[in-house]
């Protein structure tokens, strides 16, 4: 099977599985060739539901849990949007494709090599409304800032005070937190007050930093 067939057949199982409800997610999916954000070696894997290693012990995160945070954010055509933790560029790639040229990612990630990388994956998909930061997103990206949406895509022990900060009134931030086996939390801004929601469990890598943990 082809690249595209594997694709269609992956959404077809996500949408079966309700990961994907909305019709503008499961475009983004369909839209954004997985296989552009992996190593060679990995390339046959890329419409495996599940997440696969991109170098420095981090890892592009399960198709699943990219259409679940971007059920969770509600993410809106023309919205800014800010992603911690930009790994291949993938996750912010599907998020770019529901915003439209009209909206913006900012994605900013601790280590060079995957940043760098990330920025060629992002250049050979031709997608243009992501630009790749470097740096200790635990403090999120305050040039850019506020932000419509904002999502973390490790595991930090609490949530980071200056992502709230960071987010629009009204805006929406999704954060797994716990560690590596974490619980995905969706913080609500709205009228200066801030509700919390459970999303349920997940797994991933931890959040480095000054509002992070301090070392693996
Ligand atoms: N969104 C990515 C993708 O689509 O490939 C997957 C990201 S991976 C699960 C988590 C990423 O967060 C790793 O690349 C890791 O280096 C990065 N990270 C961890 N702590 C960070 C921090 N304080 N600032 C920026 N990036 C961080």
């Amino acid at each position: 099977m082809s690249f595209e067939e594997n694709r269609e057949a992956l959404v077809k199982n996500l949408l079966f599985e309700k990961r994907i409800i909305s019709e503008k997610v499961k475009n983004a999916f369909l839209n954004t060739p997985r296989e552009l954000f992996l190593p060679d070696s990995l390339k046959k894997y890329a419409y495996a539901d599940t997440p696969l290693q991109i170098g420095k012990g981090q890892t592009i995160s399960a198709p699943h849990m990219v259409a679940i945070m971007c059920e969770e954010l509600d993410i809106k055509e023309g919205q800014k949007i800010l992603e911690i933790g930009a790994g291949s560029g993938y996750h912010a790639a599907v998020v770019a494709n529901i915003t439209g040229e009209n909206g913006h990612v900012y994605t900013i990630e601790r280590f060079s090599v995957l940043a760098e990388n990330a920025k060629q994956n992002l250049e050979r998909a031709e997608i243009k409304n992501v630009t790749v930061e470097l740096g200790d997103g635990s403090e999120g990206l305050s040039k850019y800032a506020p932000y419509d949406r904002i999502y973390v895509t490790c595991g930090a022990p609490d949530i980071p005070p200056p992502l709230i900060e960071q987010l629009k009134d009204p805006g929406k931030l999704l954060i797994p937190v716990g560690g590596t086996i974490c619980t995905l939390i969706l913080l609500e801004k709205k009228d200066n007050k801030t509700k919390t929601y459970n999303c349920g469990g997940c797994a991933f890598v931890p959040l480095i930093g000054k509002h992070g943990y301090h070392s693996l």
